[in-house]
């Protein structure tokens, strides 16, 4: 037989079950369909992933077929073109994908082997006790935890591949993000392990502190399948098991990598509301925030929190960190989300929008999850009257300013006690570090008192309302 294995989101050789069902039932054509007009920094990541994945089949000796085009047009010439019998594939959750599923099922003239090969379980099979779909993260959690985990897949013994003429990967721009970025799946694999071995036992205690490099960074390589989750959860799980050192210290290795796998399970239960609520990617999942007052986003506004000149140093550091190099520290994903949404009231989709475009860790269903949480409006999300002050939060997080100082360099010379809010700074104080206010950094685009009562009342509207 001769199956065509469709490479999407699912990079990699390790843990790919339609690739190693396809080995064992015959011929593999590997095939990947460049469809994407959005120039988009996850699409420049995408087209770096897609030349080492190739260079990786290469070195098998494997052809990967590249087209660009309709997927759903393509595979049929592909089918027809290498008289194949089968095509397997790897699910995907958003609602376009999930049409394109549907009409390629209708057109296809040859069977079909879909899988669950990005999750660590089927999106959509985790229910509560009425059946429901679980709407808190922690319950839903506990139910995912006492489950048995499926084993990853091994890399196929003897896989035998299409080898014919090599394919172009279409061009990319020469982007800054050469310098931060380096796809591939032994990159992945190599990333994961160092960070299992060496750094997964400070996770708990460092992984809010945007200045320490203590998460795994690993979010990039997960949504573009150079990993899989699977591989991840279960070799946490045996490091845990074979690791035989002193008491204390296995306490704090199983409870840091306790909360690493809760954290991984959020990107699960973004998969499971992408599923069973597929129009949460643009609209509110608690629907009485369709009625919210937004402001008319102003576009200097809109314009000051994406270059990073609000005048609020953490919120500042983030959106600068993000313009750089497409990424951007979880914590401070939660106070620029919630600075444009509660202290500027700009509508969730705006931000929703800019992170899809810069982030190269693009997924839609943990973005989508990411500003529903934000905002307020989603499942077991931050409530909508808890509004982060973003000076607390810089002082809390980046303490020593490490942060800050690495990505607003304009503030280096500022003294470590008035780097979380210049504004507050002495005239004298600011002279000496080398800055006008307003000139070398922006004042404070919003006050954060106004701010904050503003969000507060417009809530108490909806409530009236409701
Ligand atoms: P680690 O802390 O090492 O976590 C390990 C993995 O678990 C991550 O790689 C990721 O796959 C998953 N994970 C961790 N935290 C979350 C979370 N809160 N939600 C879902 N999955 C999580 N993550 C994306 O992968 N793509 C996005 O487009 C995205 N957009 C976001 C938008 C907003 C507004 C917010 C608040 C969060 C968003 N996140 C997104 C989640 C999170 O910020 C990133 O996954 C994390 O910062 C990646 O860094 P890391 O790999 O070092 O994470």
């Amino acid at each position: 037989k001769t199956i065509i294995v469709w490479f999407k989101d699912d990079l990699r050789i390790l843990d790919h079950p339609a690739l190693y069902h396809a080995a064992m039932d015959g011929k593999v054509i590997p095939l990947y369909i460049h469809n994407e007009t959005e120039d988009t920094n996850s699409e420049w990541y995408r087209l770096q992933a897609i030349t080492a994945f190739q260079q990786q089949l290469q070195d098998k000796g494997a052809t990967l077929v590249i087209k660009q085009g309709n997927p759903v047009q393509i595979i049929q010439e592909v089918v027809q073109a290498f008289n194949a019998d089968a095509v397997y594939y790897h699910y995907q959750y958003g609602p376009e994908s999930r049409k394109q599923d549907e009409q390629l099922m209708d057109c296809l003239s040859v069977p079909v082997r879909r899988f669950h090969g990005n999750v660590l379980t089927e999106p959509g099979t985790i229910l509560n006790k009425q059946q429901k779909p679980y709407k808190v993260f922690t319950s839903f959690w506990k139910s995912l935890r006492s489950l048995p985990i499926a084993k990853p897949y091994p890399v196929p013994h003897k896989v035998d591949w299409y080898n014919g003429k090599a394919s172009t990967v279409p061009h990319t721009k020469n982007s800054q993000l050469n310098m931060y970025w380096q796809a591939g799946e032994q990159q992945a694999l190599y990333k994961w392990r160092r960070f299992l071995h060496d750094q997964i036992d400070d996770y708990q205690e460092y992984r809010d502190f945007p200045g320490v490099d203590a998460t795994s960074r690993l979010s990039h390589h997960l949504s573009h399948g150079e990993i899989s989750p699977k591989l991840i959860w279960h070799e946490a799980k045996d490091a845990l098991e074979i690791t035989s050192i002193e008491n204390r210290l296995q306490h704090t290795m199983e409870e840091s990598t306790e909360t690493f796998l809760k954290q991984l399970v959020w990107r699960e239960f973004a998969y499971h509301q992408l599923t069973f609520f597929p129009h949460i990617i643009d609209q509110p999942l608690q629907t009485k925030f369709q009625a919210f007052q937004w402001q008319k986003p102003d576009p200097m506004l809109l314009e000051s929190w994406k270059k990073g000149l609000t005048g609020y140093p953490l919120v500042d550091a983030g959106m600068r960190q993000l313009l750089e190099t497409g990424y951007m520290h979880n914590r401070v994903r939660m106070v620029t989300g919630s600075f444009l949404v509660k202290h500027l009231l700009i509508h969730w989709l705006e931000g929703q929008a800019w992170f899809s475009r810069l982030l190269v860790d693009h997924d839609l269903a943990n973005n989508t999850m990411g500003w529903q949480w934000v905002a307020g409006t989603g499942f077991d999300s931050s409530p909508f009257f808890r509004i982060f002050n973003p000076v607390k939060q810089a002082e809390k997080f980046d303490p020593d300013g490490t942060y800050i100082q690495k990505w607003l360099p304009e503030l280096r010379d500022l003294p470590i006690e008035h780097l979380h809010f210049p504004q507050k700074a002495p005239e004298e104080v600011l002279q000496d570090a080398g800055i006008t206010l307003g000139k070398d950094y922006p004042h404070p685009i919003i006050e954060h008192q106004y701010a904050r009562e503003r969000a507060l009342e417009t809530f108490q509207q909806l409530k009236k309302e409701e």
